[in-house]
Formats: C-alpha cells, structure tokens, sequence
C-alpha cells in the first residue's frame, strides 16, 4: 500500500441502450432492467473497499460505461453518497460523469449536478447524420446541440465533447466541419480519437471480410495534423495527444492514469491501480452481481508490476503529455546522467523525435506522430536493457 498525494476513483456503468458497431467496451444492451440491482451492488462493492485505501487523497471520481446517464439522479446519488461516506471526498476537484446526446433531460442533468458531478463528457462523434448511423449511434446531431445546451443551463460550466475521424466514408472537409461545429459550441475540453478496429467489433469483422474498407493511413494523418493545428489557433491545447483543453481545463482524472498515478475502481471490468499492483474486476455482469450479492469480492485477477514494466509504463503514457515526463521524479534515475547512460545511444537516434530538456523527456512535433512507434523503441527488456 502506499500513500500517495492524489488519487482518482472510476466507476464504471455497463449499460447502454443499444451496441455501437466499433465498441469494446464492456457495455451490454437490453439490461436496463438490472439497473436497480446493479446499483445496490455497487454500493456494496464501494462501502466494503473502507480499508483498503487508508490515507490516499481523492481529488477525481470518473463515471463511465457503457452509459452512466441511464442510472436516475437518485441512483447516481446513492453512488456519490456510498464515495463520499467510505472515502471522504473532501478533497474532490473534479467528479466527470460520460453522458450520450439526446439520452438524458435537463431535470436529469440538474440532479446528477446536485449528486456532485461537476464535469460532463458528452461522446458526440460526429454532426453528420449519416456518420452516426454508420457508426451505430443512436443520436441525431440536433440532439448533440440539443444536450450541450441543457447541460449549461442545467449549470456546467466545465463540459467535454468526444468526435472520432478517420471514419469510413468521412471526409477530410467533414472533419472539418465536425471541429468548427464543436468549437462554436465552446466546451471547455475536446478529445479527438482515430476510429480503430478493435478485435471482436461488427466493424473489425466487416473490415476483415472486406465488406467496409478504412481510410488510408495518409487521411487519418491528415485529419489528426488537421484537428491538432486547427484547435491549437482556436485556444485549446494539445496537452494529451489526443486531449485538448482551455487553460486549466485538462481532464485530471485521465492524468492520473497518464501519470500512472493511484486509482481505484468499481463495477465490472472496473481495474485499479496502488502504484504496483493492477486489479481487475469480473468482466460479466451476471457474475458480478453473483459476487457482490453473495458477499465475495468481484476481482478476478491481478499484476504486479516489475520495475522495468513500470517504467515502460510510465514512459509510454508519460510521453503522450506534451509536457513529457521527468527522468529523475517520475522515473527514479538519480540523475539524468544516470537516466542518459541507459537511453543515451537511443535518444540520440530518435534525436527528431524525442528531446531530453533538462530533466523532461518528451516528443517533438514530429514525434507526436509516431508517438506508439516511439515509445516501443524506448522499452527496456526483461532485464533492463534497450
Ligand atoms: S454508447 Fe459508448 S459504451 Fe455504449 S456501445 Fe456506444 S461506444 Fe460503446
């Protein structure tokens, strides 16, 4: 265990009204019905975690799915009561809640405003109609105008807005227009995300047998240069590779994973973090609910981390901030003389892709783009060596 100055919570709802065609989250369709059950257990599953986590300091509850807004602000409030009674959340900065356009009403987002969420981020991915049905979104474009407006009337003051590119069919003007429709809303943080082909998606499937065919890496590259430099002149940083925010704005809750920071997490396939050990809860909501219900715990694995896959870690997620990381603090060297003595040789031939500034290691320009390929030749092996 360890005392750690900041910690975030996760939460995670596995419900949603219908499966999108990319998803892999852990997310089931037509159980709305177990919802009531659903959160019963996990304020049970929150209440009992009482000592596990004795002296760590919540500044950041994140509640996703799935589709949080299908809980009522009453259930919602019951989760937020059972966080704040078991960990105290005196210290809380920033609670997100994810929400689908078009899903939840004004009344509803004034009550999860006064269940403590202080922060909504709503998954818009895309203004064109057609885009979201290819997609399997079940909201209408009118609905993302809709829902941004009754979240600021409802008082939030701090919203986030997902869009997805290099979709099928999507066009590097569309991309385009998509941003500029964004940012005349004026939400307080944007994330950018590459559609990709997660393994056992509809979508992966129909790539597979040659049904739908992805754009070309060229466009995706194109659209990401595009959205980079186009909200970087409209005053939203690039702080994350792919998360950009007004000045103080950036997601807190998602630097704490990027730092690899202390979390913990409930519900199923909830995972948490101490700083060495990653757990995971049953990723089966029928076992879940049979678990807590039965009075067991419902994690169903756990890691603990070598020192050298800690630091791959931290230097992977690390190098996706703009602002790098730091090879003494973050990343224990000594020095940076000690840090340069093991990845001297390698900096030195991704000199257009990494810097080293005083003790932050992070990428250029250029490095952004390649950031994946990147961070793979900055891993150690086993035994400690590039
Ligand atoms: S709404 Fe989100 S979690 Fe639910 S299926 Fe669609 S992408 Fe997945």
């Amino acid at each position: 265990m360890i005392t750690a100055p900041a910690a975030g919570i996760y939460v995670h709802i596995p419900f949603c009204r219908s499966k999108c065609r990319y998803c892999d989250f852990y997310s089931l369709p037509d159980r709305e019905h177990q919802i009531g059950r659903f959160v019963a257990s996990l304020v049970t599953e929150i209440r009992e975690a009482v000592d596990e986590v004795k002296g760590w300091k919540f500044d950041t509850v994140y509640i996703g799915g799935g589709t949080p807004n299908l809980l009522t602000p009453e259930q919602l409030g019951a989760v937020m009561q059972a966080l704040k009674d078991t960990f105290g959340l005196e210290g809380l900065e920033e609670c997100t809640m994810e929400a689908n356009p078009g899903e939840a009403s004004e009344a509803q987002l004034r009550g999860y405003r006064e269940a403590g969420v202080n922060r909504i981020s709503f998954g818009f991915q895309s203004f064109d109609p057609k885009l979201l049905q290819f997609l399997g979104r079940i909201h209408t474009p009118e609905d993302n105008f809709t829902s941004f407006e009754m979240a600021r009337r409802a008082g939030f003051d701090n919203i986030s807005c997902d869009l997805l590119f290099n979709i099928p069919g999507q066009s590097l003007k569309r991309w385009k227009a998509d941003l500029a429709a964004l940012v005349a809303l004026g939400p307080e943080h944007i994330s950018t995300y590459s559609l990709t082909m997660e393994q056992g998606t509809p979508l992966s499937e129909e790539v597979a047998r040659g049904a739908i065919r992805m754009p070309e890496e060229e466009t995706d590259l194109a659209m990401y240069t595009w959205a980079r430099e186009y909200l970087a002149g409209q005053g939203y940083d690039m702080y994350e590779i792919g998360n950009h925010a007004r000045e103080g704005r950036a997601c807190r809750h998602n630097l704490h994973y990027w730092r690899i920071g202390p979390y913990l997490g409930f519900g199923p396939a909830a995972h948490r973090f101490d700083g060495e050990v990653r757990s995971w809860n049953v990723r089966d909501l029928d076992e879940y609910l049979k678990r807590v219900e039965g009075g067991e715990s419902p994690v169903a694995g756990e890691e603990r981390l070598t020192p050298v896959q800690l630091q791959n870690e931290k230097l992977a997620f690390g190098l996706r901030l703009r602002e790098g990381l730091s090879v003494t603090e973050e990343m224990g060297y000594e020095s940076v003389e000690a840090f340069v003595e093991v990845y001297g040789a390698k900096l030195e031939q991704l000199h257009d892709s990494v810097v080293l500034n005083a003790d932050r290691l992070s990428l250029t320009e250029k490095g952004v783009l390649l950031a994946d390929s990147v961070t793979a030749e900055l891993f150690l092996d086993e035994e400690g060596e590039l």
